[in-house]
């Protein structure tokens, strides 16, 4: 079951979409770094149960980031892909994404069936590694 090209009304909405996207992350990235400030500067001045909340509130806060982060450079390059006029190919296969799958993951660089072998891949490597 191949997808359908893009057509240019839904290049446009994604791009739309990922635009959007791009600047809400921006806003968070900044707002979750300002807030990551100021919670270490209350640090300093509390007690020894207090710097363990600290640390664990530190952490999230780091993971939040780094997740984030990530979300951005991937629609980053989305953005670039429009450029380019690659947007909305399989970056495996050269197949079309498809409008609906990157309507719900507009980042998306493999089409559904390269994605579920990528994650089936990864599964067993990591399987592997543990053993
Ligand atoms: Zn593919």
């Amino acid at each position: 079951m191949a997808a359908e090209q893009l057509s240019d009304q839904q290049q446009r909405d994604l791009h739309e979409l990922l635009l959007r996207r791009y600047r809400l992350l921006t806003q968070m990235l900044r707002n979750e770094l300002h807030t990551d400030g100021s919670d270490a500067v209350q640090a300093t001045a509390a007690s020894d149960a207090d710097w363990t909340t600290a640390d664990v509130d530190a952490d999230l806060a780091l993971t939040r980031v780094e997740r984030d982060q990530n979300e951005l450079n991937a629609v980053s390059r989305a953005l670039a892909r429009i450029d380019r006029d690659e947007y909305g190919k399989c970056e495996s296969c050269g197949a079309a994404i498809g409008y609906a799958r990157l309507l719900a993951h507009p980042s998306a660089t493999r089409c559904l069936a390269c994605q579920a072998q990528q994650e089936t891949a990864s599964k067993i490597a990591s399987q592997r590694s543990r053993a």
